[in-house]
């Protein structure tokens, strides 16, 4: 179920409409193995898209990453890390990819993103992203938390290849990239990643039983997703990737949320619902500078 694809803006590639996140995992070794148990099981749901970064847990997530695939035939798979900021000069970025895939037992990452934009010029940055393809160490180059300025910047400072995806912060609270960012991309054909689906809404919000009128906002994700047989977590990830090239990441570590993720690729939402979305969660009237998790 989970397993439900569409295209990757330009690239051919086919990826899950949900993926699996990996901020906050292999930060103590405790709980590295229960982490590692939720990415396989994702797996077996379908959630081949898996997003690490070298900064998580430092470099302790890409461990857990590596020992949730072993055994997986890797061209099953889509794995995307990132460079910091701090480590994207151009011997730097090599460097950081290569420590990457040292942790993440493989030969190469689908995708690659410099994290958010830092000190070292663009150009060098995407120099050694393209060494990086050209080796066949990446087959993708992307960036995080780039605006539609910071993207047009990072199309250009490509000689050889073509920019694949930005990852941005993107849920029900945040919805300020659908008025200038996703359409931009969409017209380049560039895949957004939206990160923090769940965005910062206390848990009791979305699980407080449906005759507490208290938030009414989550009241008419929860009749949606009673409409569907579904949950509320399922019907914000359908709603936040219904559009095409638009893709969510969830983090989760607990089995029953990762098949509560896993579930919402399957929920199809009709116009009226995702016109009662959008009322709820309205997106801000004029847009608004990009925000960052
Ligand atoms: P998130 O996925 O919106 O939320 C994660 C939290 O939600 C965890 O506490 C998780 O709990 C819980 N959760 C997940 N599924 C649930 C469910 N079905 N029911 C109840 N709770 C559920 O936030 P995020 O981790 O910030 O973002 C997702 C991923 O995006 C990250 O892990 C990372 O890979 C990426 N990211 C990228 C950037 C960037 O700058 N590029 C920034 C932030 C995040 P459990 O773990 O206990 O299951």
């Amino acid at each position: 179920m989970g397993g439900l694809t569409k295209p990757f803006g330009w690239t051919g590639a086919r990826v899950p409409v949900i993926g699996q996140g990996t901020w906050h995992m292999g930060e103590s070794r405790r709980r590295g193995e229960r982490e590692a148990a939720a990415l396989r099981l994702g797996l077996d749901l379908g959630l081949t898209h898996i997003d690490t970064a070298e900064m998580y847990g430092r470099g302790g997530a890409e461990e857990v990453v590596a020992a949730a695939i072993r055994g997986r035939r890797r061209s099953d798979l889509f794995l995307v890390s990132k460079v910091l900021p701090e480590n994207a000069s151009y011997h730097g970025t090599i460097r950081a990819a290569e420590q990457s895939l040292r942790r993440l037992q493989t030969d190469y990452l689908d995708l690659y993103l410099l994290h958010w934009r830092g000190r070292y010029p663009l150009a060098e940055t995407m120099a050694a992203m393209e060494t990086l393809v050209a080796g066949g160490k990446i087959r993708f180059i992307g960036v995080s938390n780039f605006d539609v300025a910071g993207v047009r910047e990072a199309m250009a400072a490509l000689a050889r290849e073509r920019l694949a995806c930005n990852q941005v912060l993107y849920h029900l609270g945040s919805r300020g990239i659908e008025l200038e960012l996703i359409p931009f991309c969409q017209r380049e054909r560039i895949a957004v990643v939206g990160y923090t689906p769940y965005g910062n809404f206390p848990q009791r919000r979305w699980t407080v039983p449906f005759s507490r009128r208290d938030c009414p906002p989550h009241d008419v994700l929860r009749e949606i997703g009673c409409d569907h047989g579904g949950t509320a977590r399922q019907v914000c990830l359908a709603f936040l990737t219904r559009n095409p090239g638009v893709f969510a990441i969830p983090k989760a570590s607990d089995p029953a949320h990762v098949r509560e993720n896993a579930g919402a690729a399957a929920l199809e939402l009709t116009p009226a619902e995702i016109e009662a979305i959008d009322a709820a969660f309205p997106t801000p009237p004029h847009p608004v500078p990009l925000e960052m998790g």
